[in-house]
């Protein structure tokens, strides 16, 4: 990664924060950000000059490399205010390692981790207000690197910025989601990049979904790329099933992410006595538990939503409805990883970290 660590942050403060004119009771998701912003750049074979500054829009060379190639990674994180307006992260070692894999994948040089812990410290330190109380509100949190090289020679780039913008988002109940199981495109392809958090694996799902929505579907269920006979992710979520009693997830591989809510769940599930299964999954497996009666529950999971659950799957042309139960899985997990996230319980897992002054250089 290359950085002299001893770099100090240079920062530039608002002269006013804009925090007054936003309209904290009708936030739309991930349209109003906050006052201030992470960048750096990697040049010359170095990351350097750490600095954060007020929100405001770049200036790029139009043949800059990631507009022509797509090199560009991203994160998705929360900060969260507890009663007493401590803010805490959750697992972020988990997404500072996670950025850095998938920029190996794309061919980015990896950011030095004291850098993304100090940036996101003193920007959290700068922009506390900008965390909105209250269980399920968050300050969304993006830090992301895209190659910034003018030329459009097809080869990686030689210049990168990594920077980190801040969101407020406000909790909302989007509804249960019908989806339905893809059986001609792909999300992600074997010795691709799914496992990475590319750019492109978004832009990409998107004219499928579009398709899938004309049809009245909220979202896709991946299949396997060769076969479409196995379910991968559930949009841009990895997927659960509960068949009886027990909760059924993919195993991870270069087509599914490793998420960090999907980790969690299960190590939360079987601390509080689920029985989990770690396996692949069949879309003839699905349908037939859907006939018999033994689909209890389908649901999404990943740091925007936290936990969301499907009413109803498509396969074949056909329907299948996921039927409401009582007492879920996906409300007693949803309701347990919250309680750590808001530090309202104890957190036997030592997954919370505390925002501080103190961990600031
Ligand atoms: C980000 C993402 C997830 C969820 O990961 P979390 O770490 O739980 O937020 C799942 N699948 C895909 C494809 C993703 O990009």
């Amino acid at each position: 990664m290359n950085a002299d660590l001893t770099t100090r942050f240079t920062i530039e403060k608002v002269a006013k924060s804009k925090i007054s004119a936003v309209d904290f009771e009708n936030l739309i998701f991930g349209k109003v950000f906050s006052d201030h912003m992470f960048e750096c750049d990697y040049i010359d074979g170095a990351w350097q000059n750490p600095r954060i500054k007020p929100y405001q829009p770049l200036t790029l060379d139009p043949s800059s490399k990631v507009l022509h190639y797509g090199q560009a990674v991203f994160e998705g994180m929360k900060a969260y205010k507890d009663e007493k307006d401590g803010i805490w992260l959750f697992r972020p070692d988990q997404n500072q390692e996670r950025i850095n894999k998938s920029s190996v994948r794309m061919a980015i040089p990896e950011f030095p981790k004291e850098w993304f812990f100090e940036a996101l410290n003193r920007l959290l330190v700068l922009d506390a207000a900008w965390v909105p109380k209250g269980i399920g509100n968050t300050l969304y949190i993006r830090p992301f690197v895209f190659a910034t090289e003018s030329g459009v020679q097809a080869s990686k780039s030689n210049a990168y910025k990594f920077m980190i913008i801040m969101s407020p988002v406000k909790s909302y109940f989007r509804g249960e989601v019908r989806v339905v199981i893809a059986q001609q495109y792909s999300r992600a392809a074997n010795g691709g990049v799914g496992a990475a958090k590319a750019a492109g694996n978004y832009g990409g799902q998107f004219y499928p979904t579009e398709l899938a929505g004309k049809e009245g579907y909220q979202q896709v269920i991946w299949t396997d790329d060769t076969s479409h006979t196995y379910m991968e992710e559930a949009g841009t979520m990895n997927v659960f099933f509960r068949i009886n009693d027990t909760l059924i997830t993919a195993p991870t591989s270069d087509r599914i992410l490793d998420g960090v809510t999907r980790k969690s769940l299960i190590t939360i599930a079987e601390h509080a006595g689920i029985p989990v299964e770690v396996r692949k999954i069949s879309v003839q497996e699905l349908v037939e538990a859907a006939k018999n009666g033994s689909l209890k529950e389908i649901f999404g999971a990943g740091t925007a939503a936290t936990v969301s659950p499907v009413k109803s799957f498509a396969y074949d042309g056909v329907d299948y409805p996921v039927p409401p139960q009582e007492d879920s899985y996906s409300g007693r997990l949803k309701k347990i990883i919250l309680d750590i996230q808001y530090n309202v319980t104890e957190d036997p897992f030592g997954w919370r970290y505390k925002v501080s002054e103190e961990n600031i250089n």
